[in-house]
């Protein structure tokens, strides 16, 4: 019992610590799983940003030379105006609008040192100009503060002529050294944002240009919304000016959309270019792809689980039918080690599965019994004693039904075989052979048998015996050899019983029963078939051999006295002879007594024959 518990707790230790490790195993991979989900957002954002900063680089370099060749322009119509050549001034300025500024200049315009407007292209010639003043804007008093001819590009503005944004591209003028003035080229910021919008045409993603004090100077989206406020102070690139580029990702307070930017500063200016990429456009792949992943993993660890279950449930099942299997081979093994008899089990193929001790002791055999496990039948068979040998068929088909067999060897061992062939659903699973000591049966059934058909007094057959000895015997009789039947009784014994008693009665019985059985040829039976009468069967022999040995009897007995320690007893015996061809049981026995009789009637110690129609006798 104490056993059958620990090898419980051992099963349910085992089938945890499985599963412990099932699930170990299982959370490992469902975190490694997790993070490399993350892995692949973080690459994806990576990746979009590498790929913004190249395009970023590269717009920027269109960027720079676009704005070489407006400093270019701006620098020379400075030159030109200083110079008073209106012609080439005039020229410059239709070759920049053809060229450079084809479709984006709002207008040019040339200012005094005080900021009046001297001339703006948009005025016809025979028109009087505007008076207006840009003293008070921001790149006139920049310029108007620096000691020589500056560049400089302003913040958007809305022109107070067309009412449109414009970026003014303006340059200081200087005379006999002198600030004389400035030029400024206003430029359409919605143009400048058009030459964006080609590369970047989608509303995801965004191209902006920047002064470099956050002013918004041309975006792709939304840009008169962009053209009213700066860029956020905690962009990189304001904060770190001294950088040329980097990244970052940020949620546009312009249309509230995260993206991921790049940004890389134009050389020679003081204006970035930043490019924004959507960010859900750059991770929505990824998170589909990691959404399916986990779709398919999800289903993969339920039917998993689903798996690890339906397994526990077989080991738990196999285990109670190992435990179950257990008890029966112990059960099993100790009804073979009691049991009385012995056992042979064979599978079907012949080979021996399980024997006893009993069987050893039974057939001689100097073995242990679990040495005969797993070997063939045959093998088996050729340990058996020469007279052994065949109390073991091999299973075949003539042993698919159960039998028995009672067999004897030489040293008056008998045993009971019996042979149980074991059927499972119509197939063999070999069969049993149960070996049974009938020994001692055998040796109670002879005794009785003797006890039943012998005569106590004489040892000779009893009366029921030699009837049914004699019924067998007509069966058989044949005309050459007709054989004989004789019925004897001793002459006047009643007076042997008067003189002597009845005790030397049956000492002259016993000794009448000796002469017989010492005369009688080997296959003839004798009996003692009443108190002083007697019969013999003679098979096989002709008349005149029956009453030769007839009358051998009868001369022996008379010669033969019963001797006592008082006296010698002289008998004589009296017999009819009768043959046995062509006689029934009943008749043979009449025709016997009848010539008894005869032989009484006619004087006693004689052999007299009866005929099978009359009567005849002989002396
Ligand atoms: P008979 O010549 O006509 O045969 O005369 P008998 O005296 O032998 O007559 P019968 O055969 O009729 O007698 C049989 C006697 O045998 C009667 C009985 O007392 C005696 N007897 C029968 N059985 C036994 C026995 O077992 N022992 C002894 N001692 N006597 C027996
Ligand atoms: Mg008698
Ligand atoms: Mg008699």
């Amino acid at each position: 019992m104490l056993t059958k518990i620990h090898q419980r707790i051992g099963h349910w230790k085992s089938l945890g610590l499985a599963w412990l490790l099932f699930l170990a195993i299982f959370i490992i991979y469902w975190l490694r799983f997790i993070a490399s989900h993350q892995n692949h957002l973080d690459e994806a954002e990576l990746q979009a940003k590498l790929r913004a900063s190249q395009a970023a680089h590269a717009l920027s370099t269109q960027v720079h030379s676009q704005l070489l060749s407006i400093h270019f322009v701006v620098g020379h119509l400075v030159e030109h105006w200083i110079n008073h050549d209106e012609k080439t001034f005039q020229k410059l300025i239709d070759l920049a609008q053809d060229g450079i500024f084809k479709g984006t200049l709002d207008v040019i315009a040339v200012t005094d040192a005080e900021g009046h407007l001297l001339f703006d292209n948009q005025t016809q010639q025979d028109q009087p100009l505007p008076q207006l003043s840009v003293a008070k804007r921001d790149y006139f008093q920049a310029l108007a503060q620096e000691q020589k001819p500056s560049f400089f590009i302003s913040a958007p503005v809305q022109n107070i002529l067309t009412k449109r944004w414009t970026v003014q591209f303006s340059h200081s003028m200087f005379k006999d050294g002198r600030f004389s003035g400035v030029i400024i080229a206003s430029v359409s910021a919605e143009h400048l944002s058009d030459a964006f919008k080609l590369v970047f045409p989608s509303h995801d993603d965004t191209v902006f240009l920047v002064l470099n004090d956050g002013h918004y100077l041309a975006r792709t989206h939304a840009l008169s919304a962009a053209l009213k406020q700066k860029v956020l102070i905690e962009r990189k690139f304001l904060q770190h000016k001294d950088k040329s580029s980097g990244t970052y990702t940020a949620v546009s307070p312009i249309d509230n959309a995260e993206r991921i930017y790049a940004w890389h500063r134009i050389p020679d200016f003081n204006v970035t270019l930043g490019l924004g990429l959507s960010k859900e456009n750059v991770l929505t792949p990824v998170k589909r792809a990691n959404q399916e992943s986990l779709a398919q993993n999800l289903l993969g660890a339920i039917l998993l689980f689903l798996a690890a279950l339906w397994i526990t449930r077989l080991v738990c099942i196999q285990t109670r039918q190992n435990q179950s299997l257990l008890q029966t081979k112990v059960r099993v093994d100790t009804l073979l080690k009691r049991a009385p008899s012995g056992v042979l089990l064979i599978d079907e193929n012949n080979i021996i599965v399980r024997a006893n001790t009993q069987l050893c002791s039974l057939l001689n055999l100097d073995t242990d019994p679990q040495s005969l496990i797993g070997i063939h039948h045959e093998e088996f068979i050729s340990m058996l004693t020469q007279e052994h040998i065949t109390w073991f068929p091999l299973a075949s088909n003539a042993l698919i039904h159960s039998h028995f067999n009672e067999v004897s060897d030489s040293t008056g061992l008998s045993l009971k075989i019996d042979w149980v062939p074991i059927q499972y659903h119509q197939s063999s699973l070999g069969g049993a052979w149960f070996v049974q000591d009938i020994s001692e049966n055998k040796q109670k059934e002879q005794e009785l048998l003797t006890l039943a058909t012998t005569d106590a007094l004489t040892g000779l057959h009893n009366r029921r015996s030699f009837l049914d000895i004699l019924q067998h015997e007509l069966k058989h009789t044949q005309l050459s050899l007709p054989g004989a039947l004789l019925s004897l009784d001793i002459d006047h014994f009643k007076h042997v019983n008067d003189t002597y008693g009845h005790p030397v009665g049956d000492l002259v019985i016993q000794n009448v029963a000796q002469v017989i059985r010492d005369t009688l040829r080997q296959g003839d039976i004798s009996a003692r078939v009443g108190g002083e009468e007697f019969a013999i069967l003679i098979p096989k022999a002709t008349l005149q051999q029956a009453l030769q040995l007839a009358e051998r009897i009868r001369e022996r007995i008379s010669a033969t006295p019963t001797i006592t320690d008082t006296n010698t007893i002289y008998v004589t015996i009296s017999i009819g002879a009768a043959l046995l061809y062509g006689h029934d049981e009943k008749s043979v026995q009449e025709h016997a007594d009848q010539a008894l009789y005869q032989a009484k009637n006619s004087g006693r110690n004689r052999v007299c024959y009866m005929e099978l129609a009359d009567s005849e006798s002989t002396e």
